[in-house]
């Protein structure tokens, strides 16, 4: 309960923050409507009551004027409710997009920060997916609530016109609300258990989904013949999704029907009685007309009500979804900022384990990188290589130990320091679908628009043909926006180019050149070391032809350091370095 009502604060403050204007104006709006519709029924028995009485008066001219107004009045009520609603309508608009506008960005935002090794984990991947279908979902909420306060206020004030002529027909108004409240709040229940369950079907469809319209896994699809496979793994994730919401749905819709017959009694009830106090002579016929007036603005109020209630506790819980996915840890910044180092970086008994796995990735790693060094960091796959690397960007924190830049720990950093001086290219680097300029130029978009620079260093990268063969720095890269699509290789060298660009004292690569054949390795690895010749430079590589030219080689094993050396040293040693080398001296012949 103090969680919705901290969300529902939330979705006051941020709709106020995104949509101020419209904020204010539906409040005035909602105050006006409440007014004209608690008027009108007093004004109908008034008009009834002059009409009736006008004859027997001696001052007729007196009554005739009050009977005039009263109706000109009446007619303006009538007639204000669609003209406030155009005027709502028309604001509303405008107020969802600046809405969207508003809460895509915090999404956006906070997604920067999440920290890494949550989003290993399917259950934050489950979050993320249901926070961005409940984007904007505060803007339709604050709609409901507003329209659920306006006709509960009016619904109070209908009761108190009402209870001006006979306050048993309050009390029967007001039990009329009982059952079919109850039984939405429980429809309500049902409906969101059933979407909580199924946001994890729901990514599973969209993934396979996914996999038609991607154009590496079609391609695939297509050669090995995967279509048929697939198909049948689609079609059953989305019959099991479908045939639950279908169940559930059918279900709830046959007990709301039984929701509606009891409103609907609940009104001829409240009629019938107020028309037989009028027989009794309790009440008079303006007093009856209002009460008729009254318990049909009630009826339709409170049916709006229900509905607006129901609607608003399931957009809550989308709501609920939304505010929750920023309760997903984020990157645990220390308070210290970092201070390039002057000697080495150094692991110390690092233990490391991916959320969700059993086994450590990294076993009690210790070694050092000395500053200025060429360190190259090889090991069979599943050696903990790259999970090293996450480790030395500080983007991961391990769980014992630590990663100490002169003593500096990584866990108690400013990250943002950290990732200022370091640049890092991945084996699962992105290949944007943005000109070849800003998939280069994007680690420091400060330096972007100098051609000069950038053409040089893709001459030095991938050849001094490589940017004009393409088209020039501002060719259209990737398919999907109708730009130019290049081979795996070609990608690897703009990605070598982008780590690079960032001017940085510790550039890590980890295999980012894994598609182009040793030869072609050996070339490309070659120039980075020659162009961090004053920076330290870690290259992870399951292939060790580049190792000759390294300061230092750091072997790993099972998590942990299995040797440390130089080329020579490391071969002449016949251990786990020696015996990978032989095996694929073969390529560098
Ligand atoms: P390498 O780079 O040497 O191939 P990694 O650092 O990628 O090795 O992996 C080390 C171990 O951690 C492996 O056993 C691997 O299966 C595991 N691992 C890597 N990434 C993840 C992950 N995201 N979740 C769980 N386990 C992982």
């Amino acid at each position: 309960m103090k969680k919705a009502i901290r969300y529902i604060g939330y979705t006051f403050r941020d709709c106020y923050r995104a949509f101020p204007k419209f904020f204010l104006m539906s409040f005035g709006l909602d105050f006006v409507g409440i007014f004209v519709s608690l008027l009108a029924p007093i004004l109908l028995a008034r008009i009834l009551e002059l009409a009736g009485s006008g004859a027997d008066k001696t001052d007729g001219f007196g009554v005739k004027s009050a009977l005039y107004w009263a109706i000109a009045l009446y007619g303006l009520c009538l007639a204000c409710a669609p003209v406030t609603e155009v005027v709502f309508r028309a604001q509303s608009r405008r107020a969802r997009i600046l809405g969207e506008k508003y809460f895509g960005s915090l999404l956006v935002d906070f997604s920067g920060k999440i920290r890494l090794e949550a989003l290993e984990n399917p259950e934050t991947l489950d979050r993320f997916y249901r926070a961005e279908a409940g984007e904007n979902s505060q803007f339709t909420f604050f709609e409901q609530l507003l329209l659920s306060l306006r006709s509960a206020v009016t619904g109070i004030g209908l009761m108190a016109v009402v209870g001006r002529y006979s306050p048993v027909l309050v009390v029967t108004g007001l039990f009329s609300l009982l059952p079919s409240l109850l039984s939405k709040i429980y429809f309500e229940k049902r409906l969101t258990a059933l979407r909580r369950s199924q946001s994890g079907i729901l990514r599973r469809c969209n993934y396979l989904r996914g996999l038609f319209s991607r154009r590496d896994s079609v391609r695939e699809m297509r050669v090995l013949g995967l279509e048929a496979y697939l198909t049948k793994l689609w079609e059953r994730a989305n019959g099991q999704r479908a045939e639950e919401y279908y169940r559930t749905n059918l279900d709830v819709g046959k007990k709301q029907v039984y929701g509606i017959i009891v409103i609907n009694l609940c009104y001829v009830c409240n009629i019938g009685l107020s028309f037989y106090l009028m027989m009794q002579g309790k009440i008079s016929v303006g007093a009856f007309a209002a009460c008729l007036s009254a318990f049909t603005a009630y009826d339709a109020g409170m049916a709006t009500l229900l509905q607006m209630v129901f609607q608003a506790v399931s957009t809550y819980h989308v709501v609920e979804d939304y505010y929750d996915f920023f309760r997903i840890p984020t990157e645990t910044d220390g308070d210290a900022a970092y201070c390039p180092f002057s000697e080495k970086i150094e692991a110390r008994d690092v233990h490391f384990c991916y959320s969700g796995s059993r086994a450590e990735a990294l076993r009690g790693l210790t070694c050092e990188i000395e500053k200025g060094e060429h360190v190259v960091i090889v090991g069979e796959n599943g050696s903990g290589k790259t999970t090293f690397a996450k480790l030395l960007t500080g983007a991961y924190l391990p769980a014992q130990g630590g990663i100490f830049y002169d003593g500096q720990k990584t866990d108690g950093m400013i990250r943002k320091s950290l990732y200022a001086h370091i640049s890092a290219v991945s084996q699962d680097f992105v290949h944007y679908s943005f000109s070849l300029r800003e998939n280069v130029g994007i680690s420091d978009p400060a330096r972007m628009a100098d051609t000069e620079a950038m053409e040089a260093l893709l001459a030095r990268v991938a050849g001094p043909d490589f940017a004009e063969e393409l088209g020039g720095l501002d060719v259209q890269l990737g398919r999907e926006f109708g730009g130019q699509e290049l081979s795996g290789g070609e990608w690897q060298k703009v990605a070598v180019a982008r780590g690079l660009w960032k001017d940085c004292e510790i550039v890590i690569f980890d295999e980012p050149t894994s598609a182009l054949d040793p030869l072609a390795e050996y070339e490309i690895l070659s120039k980075f070391m020659e162009m961090t010749r004053r920076k330290t430079a870690v290259i992870i590589s399951h292939r060790v032809g580049i190792c000759r030219l390294a300061d230092r080689i750091i072997v790993m094993k099972d998590g942990r350091l299995a040797e440390c050396g130089r080329h020579e040293t490391l071969l002449a040693a016949g251990g786990e370095y020696a015996r990978i080398w032989k095996e694929q001296a073969k390529w560098y012949q």
